[in-house]
């Protein structure tokens, strides 16, 4: 078969991508998974919060309750768990096994915490995105109406502890144009895959 820019190495990396809410980390994954449906994979982590309405349960997330969470916290199912905006989010280690036997690269969406716990027990790649500024954070999170403004002031207040995890990652890109964002995160995978260890 012909060599292809991305998905050449018979095992696949684990990347982990963290970025405030509403800097574009799910516009920047989602893109990656179109262009490479057979070389990048994205974990679906477990949450105790609502879905949203344009979210498809175990595509998104993985909803259970607090009762179920705190068992499988005690019975050591998860990789790493966190507790964001007051609800429980957490990678399963058997979804991160299963998903890395398939060869793929594999992707966390997931916080800062998380992130750090990640790289303690893992070799990952951490990428940071942020946004290009405070101001426009709060627009995007404003257009994109998916939560009330208490919660927007909450995530917003979240955002510079988050900015502050940044120098703990090994790349970090602010997501200005989206486009040019893309480039730049494909760019990182490609390099990625032909890294000498
Ligand atoms: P996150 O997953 O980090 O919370 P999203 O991917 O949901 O963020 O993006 C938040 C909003 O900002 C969405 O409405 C998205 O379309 C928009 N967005 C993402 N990247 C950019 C960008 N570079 N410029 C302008 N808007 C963007
Ligand atoms: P949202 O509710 O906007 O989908 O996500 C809120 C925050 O939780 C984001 O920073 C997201 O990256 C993070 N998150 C999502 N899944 C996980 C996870 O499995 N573990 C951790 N630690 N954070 C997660």
């Amino acid at each position: 078969m012909s060599k292809k820019i991305l998905g050449n190495s018979p095992r696949g990396k684990l990347f982990v991508v963290s970025a405030p809410a509403g800097t574009g980390k799910t516009t920047l994954v989602d893109m990656l998974l179109q262009e490479f449906p057979d070389s990048v994979v994205e974990s679906c982590s477990s949450t105790t919060r609502h879905p949203r309405p344009s979210e498809v349960p175990e595509q998104h997330y993985e909803f259970i309750s607090e009762e179920e969470f705190e068992r499988r916290i005690e019975a050591d199912e998860f990789l790493e768990y966190a507790k964001v905006f007051s609800a429980y989010y957490g990678t399963r280690k058997q979804e991160v096994i299963k998903l890395e036997e398939s060869g793929k690269h594999v992707i966390l969406v997931i916080d800062t915490q998380g992130a750090l716990l990640v790289k303690q027990k893992m070799s990952a790649v951490l990428i940071f995105i942020s946004p290009p500024s405070k101001e426009e954070l709060r627009a995007r999170l404003f257009r994109r109406k998916t939560e009330d403004d208490e919660a927007i002031e909450q995530r917003l207040a979240w955002a510079e502890q988050e900015i502050s995890m940044a120098s703990h990652y090994d790349y970090h890109i602010v997501n200005d144009d989206l486009q040019l964002t893309y480039q730049i995160l494909r760019s990182i995978l490609i390099a990625e895959e032909h890294r000498v260890n």
